[in-house]
């Protein structure tokens, strides 16, 4: 067979012939069965979901491919962007758990969060690229993608002390733990309650407002589609269809590969149905306002505060208050109804207010949900799971399946590395770049 030139970046690469397809180092070219003189075919690939996972794997598919290949993905969310948990999650961001240390690869997850944190402002707004000039100084108005206003915690039992203090010994560089007291806690957030007198501050955590942020990394995939398209036969397009997908094997004939993003609806697909170890979990989260007759608002550069609820603030007079958990939901619209909404104030407002009482001048303005796809615990903690899927197929389909879901309540932690991840593998069509941890459920599974 007579092979077209193809051009790499990388030309010590081997050469693998295989399906149709020339592997060359990490990239797949696709050839045409009379291939002399004609241009490749584009590879196609299918983006099931627009959440965190979903467009963080669309960012990197179009990163990793090669830049002279010819690459249409297809983003299938039958919602629309941020249609599922990630459009209404409450945006917290940081690499520490109160009960289990330190989380697993911690240091690469929460480096790659920043940078396309970094990556969808920038796209929205230039001047905020690597942070840019208001980088960690933060944001002060409240139409903000990433409020860089860092993270308090006050110590809740001698447990969680001990542990958050080992944390505090182990942090992060790019993201310290300071252990601080009382009056230090209240000069952060006058009036918080910090009951062991001890509370643990992260000044670099942040919280992201999830809607705005999907928005904009989805307008940073549309720029680099511009920048990289050279010309006709070097060129990439990518495409939003607001259309459910029912199964997988409807996609099969159309694509090189599929990846499902969907979340926790990734179990209701047929080809997965009872063969996922994820268990749905339903979250609430009320948004409040302060009245304009109370003078006395949230400092304006306080933090977020993180206690048995949380307070994800928006602003001095602007805050999410969260959230609930209802186990085995599968419940996943983002609409609550008045009779949920109350039944998720009176669980959290107590809650709420056992660490900031002023939260009782707050009103309440509306609520919204999620459905959280939490992965079991193994070893290393609740990872998520991710992995080529062609076994659950049968052998009936012609591209390959991957699958990135179970990122828990840690999508912002998880969502960008390990969706970095799972596209070097798609595009290298090798499973083995990703770490076995995260796809050592499918061995349990068996
Ligand atoms: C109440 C709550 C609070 C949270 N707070 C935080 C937090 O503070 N910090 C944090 O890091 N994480 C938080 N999380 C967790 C985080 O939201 C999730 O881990 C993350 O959103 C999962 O992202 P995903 O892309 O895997 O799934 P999703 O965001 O659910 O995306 C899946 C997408 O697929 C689409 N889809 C599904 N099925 C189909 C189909 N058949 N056809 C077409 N499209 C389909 C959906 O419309 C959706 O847009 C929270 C979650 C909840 C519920």
């Amino acid at each position: 067979m007579l092979l077209p030139h193809i051009s790499t970046s990388s030309p010590s690469a081997a050469l693998v012939i295989a399906g149709g397809c020339i592997r060359r180092g990490m990239h797949i070219y696709k050839i045409s069965a009379s291939s002399h003189g004609q241009s490749p075919k584009p590879l196609r690939y299918a983006v099931l979901g627009a959440g965190f996972a979903g467009l963080s794997v669309t960012w990197h598919l179009l990163q990793h491919t090669s830049k002279e290949s010819h690459v249409c993905i297809d983003i299938y969310d039958d919602v629309g962007i941020g249609g599922g948990a990630s459009g209404v999650s409450g945006g917290l961001l940081h690499p520490y758990s109160p009960k289990v240390k330190p989380l697993w690869r911690s240091m690469e997850c929460w480096e790659e969060s920043l940078k396309l944190l970094s990556i969808a402002e920038a796209a929205v707004e230039p001047n905020k690229l690597n942070g840019g000039s208001q980088g960690l100084g933060g944001h002060d108005s409240d139409d903000f993608i990433v409020r860089r206003r860092g993270i308090v915690r006050p110590a809740a039992s001698l447990k969680n002390l001990d542990l958050m203090n080992e944390n505090a010994q182990n942090c992060l560089a790019g993201c310290r733990i300071e252990s601080v007291d009382k009056e230090a806690a209240e000069r952060l957030v006058p009036n918080l309650s910090v009951p062991c007198n001890l509370a643990f501050y992260m000044p670099e955590a942040v919280n992201v407002h999830p809607q705005r942020y999907l928005e904009a990394l989805y307008s940073a995939c549309q720029d680099l589609v511009k920048d990289t398209s050279v010309s006709d036969l070097h060129r990439k397009e990518l495409n939003l269809h607001k259309k459910t997908v029912n199964n997988l094997l409807e996609l099969s004939g159309e694509y090189d590969s599929v990846i499902v993003c969907m979340g926790a609806r990734a179990a209701s697909l047929p080809e997965l149905s009872e063969r996922l170890p994820l268990r749905t979990c339903r979250g609430v989260i009320a948004h409040l306002q302060l009245p304009d007759d109370i003078r006395e608002s949230y400092p304006q550069h306080g933090p977020s505060i993180l206690s048995d609820a949380w307070l994800a603030i928006h602003g001095p007079r602007d805050i999410r208050l969260g959230s609930t958990w209802e186990w085995k939901s599968k419940n996943y619209s983002q609409n609550v109804t008045v009779e949920e909404a109350l039944k998720a104030l009176e669980e959290l407002l107590p809650k709420a207010s056992a660490i900031y009482p002023g939260i009782k001048n707050w009103d309440y303005i509306a609520a919204k949900a999620g459905l959280r796809a939490m992965p079991p615990l193994t070893s290393h903690g609740s990872l998520p799971l991710l992995g080529c899927i062609d076994e659950y197929l049968k052998g009936k389909q012609t591209c390959k399946f991957w699958l990135f879901t179970g990122l828990g309540s840690r999508g912002l932690l998880y969502h960008a590395w390990l969706g970095k991840l799972i596209a070097q593998a798609v595009v290298s069509s090798n499973e083995d770049v990703i770490p076995s941890e995260l796809i050592a459920w499918k061995s349990r599974m068996k």
